[in-house]
């Protein structure tokens, strides 16, 4: 079989580092096992436009395998051209950038590794929080540009203690972030979900609900986004709904950057309607050299904690996801079921809630 494989350069970066296993350098560790076994193995970064690889290549591709970090976007034009293509495996969590309804239609099949990186990403949304609560950035700043002006960074930093903290979408990720909330000391936790977490995980954190989303984020001093992107979280984020949030509130987003209007978000940032933003995902990546994003800051030139995406790629998720990407190419190629919490789309079939009703 043809197996394509769209990852992000590593460079030099890559080749010191056997562990960026997510490069197109390292391939995700899969070369020797795919060959031993027969198949062709095809890796690159090349992704936009019709002279692409992936458009290139995708035309007799059997086994498609993309990562979040660096999308390659299977539209629903390309999968038409796709004749041979049978699986698509996300290299991690969130497969937003596969179009899941044309997967169904054409009966491919969309697989990714659940849970490989929660952890990792829930640890960047308590490390967002804590950085824009405690204005981090712009001290951080002082120090290395040789200033040091306590009042400045001073008069926009918090404490964590005391405030409510609420997430939109509470699955893996969401509730790790309510867990890691509980020693704060905060003054309520709250959730946002389609469903209600099971009852013991939510006296286990002493969350509470909230069914209406402009109620929800009229309570939160901070919001942190943990749903996936589908029809009904695309734009959520819009200056309609930012009218609702508290005035000076912080919002954090390592979930999907289309989840947020960009120009929306970046212009209460500026005018000091959100206290600041942070987030490591983009609506396109990589992103554009002029993203509003990239320098937006508060009328007290803080309020930004923007990175590039790479919250679920520490070098630990890296082994997680390889190891589970090669856990389902295997289970593929022997006729073994897969694991149900990794299957996003089965064959002609929705097999996740997460991303949404259809
Ligand atoms: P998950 O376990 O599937 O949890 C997602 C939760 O969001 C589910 O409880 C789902 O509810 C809920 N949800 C869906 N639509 C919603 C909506 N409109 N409003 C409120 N809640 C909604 O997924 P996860 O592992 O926590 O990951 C969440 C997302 O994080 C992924 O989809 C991905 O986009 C992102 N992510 C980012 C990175 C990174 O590196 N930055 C890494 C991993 C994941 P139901 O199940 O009831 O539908």
């Amino acid at each position: 079989m043809k197996v394509l494989a769209i990852l992000y350069n590593g460079f030099k970066a890559a080749k010191a580092e056997p562990r960026l296993l997510g490069t197109v350098e390292n391939e995700l560790g899969l070369r020797a096992y795919l060959e031993s076994q027969g198949h062709e193995y095809i890796v690159t970064s090349s992704k936009e436009g019709p002279d692409s690889d992936f458009q290139k290549h995708i035309a007799d591709t059997d086994i498609l395998i993309t990562t979040p970090f660096h999308p390659g976007y299977l539209t629903k034009e390309l999968m038409a051209k796709a004749k041979n293509l049978k699986v698509c495996v996300t290299a991690g969590v969130g497969s937003d950038h596969v179009d899941l309804n044309a997967a169904v239609e054409r009966k491919i099949q969309v697989l990714e590794v659940s849970g490989s990186n929660v952890v990792s990403v829930a640890e960047q949304v308590m490390m967002s929080i804590l950085l824009l609560v405690r204005n981090f950035v712009p001290a951080h700043e002082q120090a290395v540009s040789g200033n040091w002006q306590v009042s400045d960074i001073a008069r926009n930093a918090f404490d964590l203690e005391g405030k409510v903290v609420g997430t939109l979408g509470a699955g893996r990720i969401g509730h790790r972030v309510l867990q890691r909330l509980v020693p704060f000391n905060t003054k309520e936790l709250l959730y946002f979900d389609y469903k209600g977490l099971p009852k013991e995980a939510e006296q286990a954190v002493g969350a509470r609900r909230v069914e209406d989303l402009k109620e929800f984020v009229s309570q939160c001093d901070v919001v942190t986004v943990n749903a996936p992107l589908h029809e009904g979280t695309k734009g959520l984020i819009n200056k309609d709904l930012l009218q609702h949030f508290k005035p000076g509130a912080w919002l954090v987003n390592t979930a999907r950057g289309a989840i947020c209007n960009a120009d929306d978000v970046a212009a209460a940032v500026k005018s000091g309607q959100l206290r600041g933003y942070a987030g490591d995902v983009w609506n396109q990546q990589p992103a554009p050299a002029d993203h509003p994003w990239r320098s937006m800051r508060n009328p007290l030139g803080g309020g930004n904690g923007m990175t590039p995406h790479y919250s679920g790629t520490t070098l630990d998720a890296q082994t997680r996801y390889a190891e589970g990407t090669k856990q389902i190419l295997q289970n593929y190629f022997e006729g073994k079921p897969q694991d149900p919490g990794n299957v996003i789309v089965g064959v002609g079939k929705i097999e996740s809630a997460s991303y949404g009703q259809r």
